[in-house]
């Protein structure tokens, strides 16, 4: 049963946030609004710290050990943060075949990692049957590793590219769904999301899903029993309104879904992610910074903020700079977004910290700002190290992070289960005798060659294998 709104309330008040934290009350569009432009970064954190503790308790903060797998960088879209897609003519164009991708999980599950997340860019030469093969030789050869795969707008282009029956979007995508599922697809990552908003998305997700495909194709998914996360990148050309709309289309389709489908085994959103925009190589970082310019007052409201409307109305006429120009979030920017989403996502339980875009500490203080878990280990990731992120952790460094941050640190699965509780003196970080031999490793980068990748081979110790790659 969801909690109550009540808009009436003072938000900053401390015992309506007392409510908040216990899950009676829901936080409003306008008094999020409140909270991130009224309330102290450290004392938004606290109250976000305190739900979060609230829901997963004071002790344990966890990590998954996954591989990101980018399939192709073929792309029929163009957003304007990528600087991943490829058209396919060029040198770089890539696209990995069955045994590359067995290879990638077999070096996966020979350091104890549970499960793949695999996209890619949205690739018109490669039929329903390459993506059916693969599932199943997944699944034959790695029963036990969860595929996380195929986000809302890759399904979008599916029902484009594949054409299945079916009179509805609904109808078309529980047809592709259904095969994926069957082939070994376990549940949907919610890649894309970015900001729904239609005008900023119009402006900088060129070619890619409407929010109300990636909400459907969600709805979809759950209704089909498979879980989902939801993510959202901010810090460029969006007002704060236009975040706030974010959550709130997250929590009611949530409120949706779980209302309509959880009695009989649907799922959810179990999982919410936000990261800021990064710049380098791609045509949106070629904005300039708001705020930089000789003609500009920084008293100056920003356009995106002009624009943006808390039910997501905005009309891109209201400034005529708007798109213009980006606003990069840093770090304390970052804390209060993602402080603000584990108040105001209530009916989802999971908050992760992002560190492969903020940095390991600012990820690890991220703990204290209202995320539960670390995410992954990173052995491989091309989408942000594209655009100019290179931050790369194994488990030992993790562990110690969280540890670090005050938490007893626990590897979990797909669902939130806890695999492993490192309490003791063999747990990945304690058993560290020489950190300079787990430090500082490169990330594996897809199609870079012996020039463009400095340090083409990585090794990775952990307490149960040694892994080059
Ligand atoms: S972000 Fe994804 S959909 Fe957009 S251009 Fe890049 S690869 Fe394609």
């Amino acid at each position: 049963m969801p909690a109550h709104l009540r808009d009436d309330l003072d938000i900053l008040d401390p015992a309506v946030l007392t409510d908040v934290v216990a899950g009676e009350l829901r936080v409003s569009p306008r008094q999020a609004m409140r909270l991130y432009h009224e309330m102290a970064i450290q004392e938004l954190g606290r109250w976000a710290d305190a739900r979060t503790r609230h829901l997963h308790g004071d002790r344990i903060r966890t990590y998954v050990i996954d591989r990101n797998i980018n399939y192709t960088n073929v792309c029929t879209a163009k957003c304007t943060f990528c600087a991943f897609r490829r058209d396919g003519h060029e040198d770089d164009a890539y696209t990995l075949d069955e045994d590359q991708v067995l290879e990638k999980i077999a070096e996966l599950a020979g350091i104890g990692g549970t499960q793949i997340l695999m996209q890619g860019g949205m690739n018109r030469d490669l039929p329903l049957s390459w993506y059916l093969d693969l599932l199943n030789s997944i699944k034959e050869s790695f029963p036990d590793i969860h595929v996380h795969a195929f986000s809302p707008p890759e399904f979008i282009e599916f029902v484009e590219f594949f054409d299945p029956p079916g009179g509805t979007l609904e109808a078309r995508l529980r047809s592709v769904m259904r095969q994926m599922q069957a082939a070994g697809l376990d549940s949907i990552p919610g890649g894309g999301g970015e900001i729904f908003a239609p005008a900023v998305r119009r402006k900088i997700g060129l070619g890619k899903c409407d929010a109300q495909a990636w909400l459907t194709t969600m709805r979809v998914a759950h209704e089909l029993g498979m879980n989902t996360s939801a993510t959202m990148m901010f810090g460029h050309i969006e007002g704060i309104a236009d975040r706030i709309h974010h959550f709130e289309l997250i929590r009611q389709w949530q409120d949706r879904s779980i209302a309509d489908f959880s009695a009989a085994g649907g799922g959810r959103y179990k999982a919410f992610i936000s990261w800021p925009f990064q710049r380098e190589n791609t045509p949106l970082g070629r904005c300039r910074e708001w705020g930089q310019g000789p003609d500009q007052d920084p008293g100056d409201d920003f356009p995106g903020d002009v624009v943006a409307r808390l039910d997501g109305t905005g009309l891109k006429s209201a400034h005529a700079d708007f798109g213009r120009y980006v606003r990069m979030a840093g770090a304390a920017e970052y804390l209060r977004t993602q402080a603000l989403s584990r108040l105001y996502l209530d009916n989802v339980y999971s908050i992760g910290a992002s560190w492969v875009t903020m940095g390991p500490s600012i990820g690890q203080v991220g703990l204290h700002y209202g995320a539960n878990d670390m995410g992954s280990v990173m052995m491989e990731e091309n989408v942000v190290s594209a655009a100019g992120t290179t931050h790369c952790l194994n488990e030992p460094m993790l562990c110690r992070l969280i540890r670090d941050a005050g938490f007893l640190p626990a590897q979990r699965d797909n669902e939130y289960n806890l695999l492993r509780l490192h309490a003791f003196d063999d747990a990945p970080d304690l058993s560290v005798t020489d950190w300079s031999t787990v430090r500082a490793q490169r990330l594996h980068i897809e199609g870079a060659g012996p020039q463009e990748q400095p340090v083409p081979t990585v090794e990775i110790t952990t307490e149960r294998a040694t892994v080059s790659y």
